[in-house]
């Protein structure tokens, strides 16, 4: 089976990296700003695509997540590809701070697009996951969530209401796009979101999001490790 990770953040990715001793291929994806590192476990392949850093920061959001999806399925072809990272979530639907959920399905928060149905559809996105999401999560006891995602770290009264009144539990600013790219391909998609803030808190998304990153990250490679563990026991 070939597996690829597709992350924003190096945060993200390192713990999990040096886990698996993973190997970077330098200028891979050159011109592009993507980054992507390899190594076998078992007898699957597994990669880490990372979006890559402009100015010296990590990119991330929809644009360079979906450069970073298109050219990893083109030029790696994977059998599934998971979008790990970090989200914000919600108190009242009993997140808690390094909660890892599963995504059930994933879909844009901040596309106010007036129009026909076709168009709001379009727009909210609503991709369909991997069909065996809901095993993964039961399987290895995690919650499940739909992956929201926008632009931005913090959180407009329009994007709660659009979050709200189309299920929204989990808030990112890549998942969609991600999901967009794998609907194109018809490649298959996991969601792995660990939570660094709790949109409902009443406290200030980037100090909240800053101050639990470590704890996020940490407990997000847990999950991944148990989840490459299910994967190639199949
Ligand atoms: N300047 C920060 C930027 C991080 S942006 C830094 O470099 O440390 C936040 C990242 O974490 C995005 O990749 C996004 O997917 C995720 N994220 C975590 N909490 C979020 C929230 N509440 N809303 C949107 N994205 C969130």
């Amino acid at each position: 089976m070939k597996i690829c990770y597709i992350v924003a953040m190096v945060a993200e990715a390192k713990p999990f990296i040096e886990r698996y001793g993973m190997k970077e291929k330098p200028g891979f994806f050159s011109p592009l700003p993507c980054r992507m590192y390899e190594a076998k476990v078992g007898e699957s392949e597994l990669y880490v695509v990372l979006n890559g850093q402009q100015n010296g920061s990590d990119l991330v959001g929809c644009e360079a997540a979906s450069v970073a999806t298109l050219s990893a399925i083109e030029r790696l072809h994977p059998d599934l590809v998971i979008n790990s990272g970090t989200c914000g979530a919600f108190r009242a639907d009993g997140a808690d701070i390094a909660d890892v959920y599963i995504g059930n399905s994933a879909m844009f928060h901040d596309r106010r697009v007036p129009g026909d149905d076709a168009w709001g559809t379009q727009s909210l996105g609503n991709y369909a996951v991997w069909h065996r999401s809901p095993e993964v999560a039961e399987a290895l006891g995690f919650k499940m969530g739909k992956v929201t995602t926008g632009s931005s770290l913090d959180m407009q009264p329009c994007d709660l209401e659009i979050i709200k009144a189309n299920g929204g539990q989990l808030k990112d600013m890549e998942g969609a796009a991600v999901g967009f790219v794998c609907s194109l391909f018809s490649t298959p998609i996991l969601y792995v979101k660990s939570v660094t803030d709790l949109c409902d808190s009443g406290t200030e998304t980037f100090d909240e999001f800053s101050r639990n990153l470590g704890k996020a990250c940490e407990a997000l490679k847990n999950a991944n490790e148990r989840i490459i563990e299910w994967l190639i026991e199949r």
